[in-house]
């Protein structure tokens, strides 16, 4: 036990010495656009509750009805045991939300992306994803054994030429095998730039050169897209989309992951996916709480807490010196660049009682560490003046 504690204390040693050391802060409130922090109250700019559905009524009262129903516990996986009716009502509320012929859950994004992605390739396929997707995308990326190309952020050219590399691999003539598959991976909106995906262009090139894809709207689903699906569905483009992935622990409110897409993906995925199959079921606490988020986005009241999202967005931007955003989003990253200088500014924000965090390597690249705010749509006018005013000295260091 000595020498292992000794050398996790010298790995430990080193992370700090990196500034790059995290620990937990406890928060004794729910999740909230004000929340409890050391005894302190805090504006909240650090969640992915855009549309304020964490704490909402509408979701803890479907919750208390799963658990009175269906009690607290799923029993097995659901291949095992039985597959509780909570969980059955969140897939299908799934698909016909998004749009598609079916739709799984899994019990996070996280998982979500590890099973689908290992269940669909394996050594002889290859893998194409952007630089900046997510670490379960690039988790799975490793797991899956295919061959792994990385492209420059949203580079098109850089794109085209792997899978044209791509296709001069493919079919080794000894394999029986009719075509190695190529898989693109992408996110609509990314996670700590808050920027877009040009989907458009993406689909046209994989569609020229045979690939399948795969979009994460992890931060998109509930806030674009006439029927707040995603960007996916706001470009017109969510039906040439082989995978298309999210999460219902962000804009929706509780948490999960999900695949929408054709019957016969979510087919093979319950018999393939090992995050599914080897897996305790999600509670059916969970289940409802999303199956609820996922009405209230379609709702009327969806609606105008999305639209309320984006003026909110508008009206911060208007309070601080920015660039121009090519693509609306709710994720404003202040880049700081030097890791210690974001973890003070962050400090100095939560002094003025705001509380945005410091992201810092791994989460994005060494030297490119940043105070990541989020707005949400139940932030009010007073909450985004104070913001503003706190983060003015930051921003204007900076430029
Ligand atoms: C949060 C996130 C995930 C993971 O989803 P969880 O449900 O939190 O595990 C996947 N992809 C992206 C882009 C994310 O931001």
């Amino acid at each position: 036990m000595d020498s292992f504690n000794a050398e996790l204390n010298q790995r430990l040693a080193a992370i700090r010495e990196d500034n790059l050391y995290r620990e937990l802060r406890r928060v004794d409130s729910p999740q909230s656009t004000r929340i409890r922090i050391d005894g302190k109250e805090l504006l909240n700019f650090s969640s992915n509750d855009y549309l304020g559905l964490a704490n909402e009524p509408a979701l803890k009262e479907a919750v208390v009805k799963a658990v009175e129903m269906f009690g607290v516990g799923a029993g097995a996986s659901r291949l095992i045991c039985g597959s509780l009716a909570p969980n059955h009502e969140l897939d299908e509320a799934l698909a016909v939300f998004k749009n598609t012929e079916a739709a799984l859950s899994f019990s996070s994004g996280y998982v979500a992306a590890m099973g689908t992605i290992c269940a669909l390739l394996g050594k002889d396929d290859v893998i194409v994803i952007d630089k900046l997707v997510h670490a379960c995308l690039v988790d799975a990326a490793r797991l899956c054994g295919a061959k792994l190309r990385v492209f420059s952020h949203n580079d098109l050219n850089e794109l085209e030429d792997i899978l044209k590399w791509a296709d001069s691999v493919g079919n080794p003539a000894s394999q029986v095998q009719s075509r190695n598959q190529v898989l693109v991976v992408t996110e609509s909106v990314f996670s700590m730039d808050g920027d877009h995906a040009p989907l458009r262009e993406i689909v046209e090139l994989k569609n020229k050169r045979g690939a399948w894809l795969m979009v994460d709207e992890a931060h998109a689903t509930g806030l674009y897209g006439a029927n707040r699906r995603g960007v996916a569905e706001e470009l017109g483009v969510a039906n040439q989309i082989e995978v298309q992935m999210g999460t219902l622990g962000k804009a929706l409110g509780g948490s999960g992951g999900f695949i929408c897409g054709p019957r016969t993906l979510i087919d093979f995925l319950v018999n393939r996916a090992r995050s599914f199959i080897f897996s305790t079921a999600p509670v059916p606490a969970a289940a409802a709480a999303a199956t609820a988020g996922i009405r209230f986005v379609q709702s009327q009241s969806g609606e105008q807490r999305r639209n309320m999202l984006w003026e909110h967005v508008a009206e911060l931007r208007g309070l601080l010196p920015l660039s121009p955003s090519q693509s609306p989003s709710a994720i404003i990253p202040i880049i700081i660049g030097d890791e210690s200088k974001a973890v003070e500014a962050a400090t100095a924000l939560r002094d003025k009682h705001c509380f945005v965090p410091g992201i810092r390597y791994p989460t994005v690249a060494l030297g490119k560490a940043r105070l990541r705010v989020t707005v949400t749509a139940s932030h009010n006018p007073g909450d985004l003046k104070t913001l503003a005013d706190a983060l003015q000295p930051i921003v204007n260091r900076k430029s």
